[in-house]
């Protein structure tokens, strides 16, 4: 991303983000964020960061909601939310929510996962920024769009502090414009 408010995420995200090797499993380098969060500057600077994807080019929010997907999601889109200005709203693993719900299926390396969104929670028409803190085979984010579609919303861009390049997560979510704090 450009600019200063993203040149200040991006150094945050590639000196405060650390890699744990084989975790949870062999094989998988794990993106660990709790450096970050426990850096007040940096993450500050990555809540700016994200925030602009929000934002036209004056600064002003075009944004209605921010949503965040369950767990790590929350973390970042509850507070670009605020700084937008507009509402907060969850996407949760199957089960958690108490109204009624949309909910949408996909599939994972081994088995299958669902993830759901109050029926309410997004209104007809509006328009709608998907905050995550990586993208990997974009299975998420997909779902996620599609559960924001059928609340009648319209997705206007992911935003993620970290893209894993090579598990080609950008193709899942199709012309949904992405933000991608730092790619690796
Ligand atoms: P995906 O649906 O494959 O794009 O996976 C996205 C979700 O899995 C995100 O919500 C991430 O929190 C998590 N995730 C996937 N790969 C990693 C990784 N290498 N390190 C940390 N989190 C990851």
């Amino acid at each position: 991303m450009s600019g200063e408010v993203g040149a200040a995420a991006t150094a945050a995200v590639e000196r405060l983000v650390r890699d744990v090797p084989d975790f949870p499993e062999p094989g998988i380098v794990f993106k660990d964020i709790t450096p970050l969060l426990a850096d007040s500057a940096g993450f500050g600077a990555v809540i700016d960061g994200l925030a602009q994807a929000g934002r036209d080019d004056s600064g002003a929010p075009v944004v209605d909601k921010v949503l965040g997907m369950e767990a790590r999601g929350f973390i970042f889109a509850a507070p670009v939310a605020l700084a937008l200005g507009v509402g907060f709203v969850p996407v949760r693993k199957v089960g958690k929510l108490p109204g009624e719900t949309h909910e949408v299926s996909y599939e994972l390396e081994y088995g299958e996962a669902t993830l759901e969104l109050h029926r309410d929670g997004i209104g007809d028409g509006e328009r709608v920024l998907l905050v995550d803190d990586v993208l990997a085979t974009g299975g998420t984010a997909r779902a996620t769009h599609d559960l924001v579609r059928q609340c009648g919303g319209t997705p206007v861009g992911l935003a993620v502090l970290l893209e894993l390049g090579f598990l080609s997560g950008r193709d899942a979510i199709g012309d949904l414009p992405l933000t991608s704090l730092s790619v690796v």
